[in-house]
């Protein structure tokens, strides 16, 4: 991923110090995005931080983070972890809809050519600009094998895409991305192609949801939307390094983001509940010092996963399994904190019930816990753990 050493623990902690102050204006603004996730974009020219924690190559970010004075493009996943935790900690829907490469950038990495990256980060570092990751399809899910958008010859020349992705974050507010589409038959004839949104035949649609509401989930419909040769992804590579093979490592590297994410909604609900006296807390103390202990030991597993996805990106085990973890936990802690509370908790701590709507998102998010088991079983019996 990169030539330099990956980071060390102590580096990781003032990495920390510094993403938890800037994640802060993400809390400011969090009930009132939840209410109306189309304030989001309004908020960027000058309340909200994004060009930070875009992960934008240097030569395309002029305002990188910095920790010591030296500046952090967040290449690592070791890195990623912490700085999203933080920003999850804050806001986890606002942290997703912020603008930049995210899932995309991962794809881009691996499979762009020279022109490709100059096209899509050229235009990212105009900024702020959305992009879209699509795979999920509302007949299909995110089965690949099953995968009916199609990438057909043109009569006259190109390619036309056509079908339906669903469940897109920040989708409908995004002028470019990667976008997964069939193109021959089996398990290899899936193909990554890069794509603006202004394309003919393109619409993006925001879907109504219940969390996560600031990532804008939408759907995105593509009608004979004109393709050229020169959008496809990894034309230069063996068909066995193309869509499929660049989307599993893309799954491996960004699943223990999810778990960080979900790892920050868990922290912010404790901190809610352990921050406030009375009643409430002194019941609930008990429980709670359970669960800092979980939330500790899930941080290590997390951050394992994102040096083990750094290793080799190939292997998603401890991946998986940190998802699994994250998951259970943010599900658990966020019901418990709105408990803690008694009746009329929701009404009375709208964070509380806003963290309980986002925390279940994650389970849904780049795979449920059932595919994760599934995955942990191929690593053990391939013995990768
Ligand atoms: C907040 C959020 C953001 C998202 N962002 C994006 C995005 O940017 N781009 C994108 O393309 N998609 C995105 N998605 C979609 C997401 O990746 C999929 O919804 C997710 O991978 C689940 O896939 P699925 O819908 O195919 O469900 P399935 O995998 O079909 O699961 C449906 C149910 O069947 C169970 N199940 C399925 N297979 C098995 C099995 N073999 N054994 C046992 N149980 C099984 C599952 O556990 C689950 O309960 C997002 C979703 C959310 C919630």
């Amino acid at each position: 991923m990169t030539s330099a050493p990956p980071p060390d623990s102590a580096f990781l902690a003032r990495l920390r110090a510094v993403a938890r102050e800037q994640a802060a204006p993400l809390r400011r603004v969090s009930c009132a995005v939840d209410a109306d996730p189309a304030l989001l974009p309004g908020l960027l020219d000058g309340a909200l931080p994004w060009r930070q924690f875009a992960g934008l190559p240097a030569a395309y970010n002029p305002d990188p983070l910095r920790v010591d004075g030296r500046a952090v493009h967040l290449r690592w996943c070791a890195e990623q972890v912490v700085v999203w935790e933080e920003l999850a900690r804050a806001d986890a829907g606002i942290a997703l809809g912020l603008p930049g490469p995210a899932m995309s950038g991962h794809v881009m990495a691996e499979l762009g050519d020279p022109q490709q990256l100059e096209r899509y980060y050229g235009r990212l570092a105009d900024g702020p600009v959305w992009t879209f990751f699509g795979m999920t399809e509302p007949a299909h899910g995110s089965d690949p094998a099953a995968m009916a958008t199609t990438l057909t010859p043109a009569d006259g020349g190109g390619l036309l895409l056509n079908g339906t992705k669903r469940f897109v974050g920040n989708g409908a507010r995004s002028a470019t991305g990667v976008l997964f589409a069939r193109r021959h038959r089996g398990p290899l004839g899936v193909v990554a192609v890069l794509l603006e949104s202004d394309r003919p035949g393109f619409t993006g649609v925001p879907l109504d949801t219940i969390g996560l509401r600031g990532l804008e989930l939408s759907e995105l419909r593509m009608r004979d939307v004109p393709v050229a040769e020169e959008d496809v992804l990894g034309r230069h590579r063996s068909a066995t390094r193309q869509g499929m093979w660049a989307a599993v490592r893309t799954f491996n590297r960004y699943r223990p983001v999810v778990s960080c994410l979900a790892l920050g909604v868990a922290q912010a609900a404790h901190d809610y509940v352990t921050g406030h006296r009375g009643d409430a807390h002194s019941a609930a103390a008990p429980r709670f010092a359970e669960f800092a202990a979980q939330l500790a030991g899930v941080r290590a597993m997390v951050l394992a996963a994102a040096r083990s996805a750094d290793h080799d990106p190939a292997d998603g085990t401890l991946a998986s399994a940190a998802k699994i973890r994250a998951t259970r936990l943010a599900e658990d802690i966020t019901t418990a904190a709105v408990r803690a509370f008694g009746p009329g908790a929701r009404w009375e701590h709208p964070l509380l019930d806003k963290w309980a709507r986002d925390a279940r998102a994650f389970e849904f998010m780049e795979g449920t816990s059932n595919i994760q088991r599934l995955t942990l079983a191929q690593g053990y019996l391939h013995g990768r753990i």
